[in-house]
């Protein structure tokens, strides 16, 4: 294991990718082992009912996450806007730790914040207005109160839903707004900012309080592996295809 840190997002593993899921078990085994830590910064899944779920998915990935947490290197989850009803009780199963929305680490000396990003799109008032409701206590509870098989039925049609509005919205909308980042960084004196959600990676240089300083956007894997490696001297933005 060297001093190397592993940051990924957007995954949206389901049944229906397995090719996706294979490309992340590949990465899991012969790539991540190296790393001293590894983030994943939201939308591991493309849906997420619960952590009672008992799907075969479900279960294998808990089961190849644990592996690597127990070869050594650490799993920090922060919840996507999919998989937003992840918990500790599935985060334990996998042996990682949940991080809260927005996270500052210390990465080789320089304060970074990481966060999956959707908060960042402020200009989706409808998305956000969702999110707002979604996160209450009583929107969960009421969600978790209903069986397996419905909250797998309410995912399925979200995620028609959902795939019908985004592709209505503007583009600028489904990015982030760019004041929204500054701020961002400004309030946690940082120069670096880490997130995924939009499926745009980049790196973006920025100015802030007249100091150069970056956003770097992780890419989905859609259509490849999408990594971002940060060492003490280094940061790569790497894709890794499906078959190897
Ligand atoms: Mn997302």
């Amino acid at each position: 294991m060297s001093n190397i840190t592993y940051f990924i997002a957007d995954l949206h593993l389901a049944e229906d990718r397995p090719d996706i899921t294979a490309c992340f078990l590949s990465f899991l085994k012969k790539d991540a082992p190296k790393a001293q830590a590894l983030y994943i910064l939201g939308d591991l899944f493309e849906y997420w009912i619960g952590d009672d779920d008992d799907s075969p998915l479900v279960n294998q990935i808990a089961q190849n996450l644990k592996i690597l947490s127990q070869t050594g290197t650490a799993i920090y989850f922060i919840q996507g806007n999919r998989d937003f009803l992840l918990g500790k009780r599935y985060a334990q199963r996998c042996g990682m730790t949940l991080l809260p929305d927005v996270t500052t680490i210390d990465l080789y000396g320089e304060k970074t914040v990481i966060m999956h990003g959707d908060t960042l799109c402020t200009r989706d008032v409808d998305y956000q207005a969702f999110r707002k409701k979604s996160r209450s206590w009583w929107w969960q509870a009421m969600i978790k109160s209903l069986p397996l098989f419905i909250r797998r039925k309410i995912a399925q049609n979200y995620r028609k839903k959902s795939a019908q509005s985004t592709a209505m919205k503007s583009q600028d909308i489904m990015d982030v707004t760019p004041d929204e980042v500054i701020q961002c960084l400004k309030k946690h004196q940082s120069k670096l900012l880490i997130h995924g959600h939009t499926h745009r990676p980049a790196t973006h240089e920025l100015t802030v309080n007249g100091e150069p300083a970056k956003r770097i956007v992780l890419g989905d894997w859609y259509e490849q592996g999408s990594i971002l490696y940060v060492s003490n001297d280094s940061i790569t933005l790497e894709n890794m295809p499906f078959s190897r």
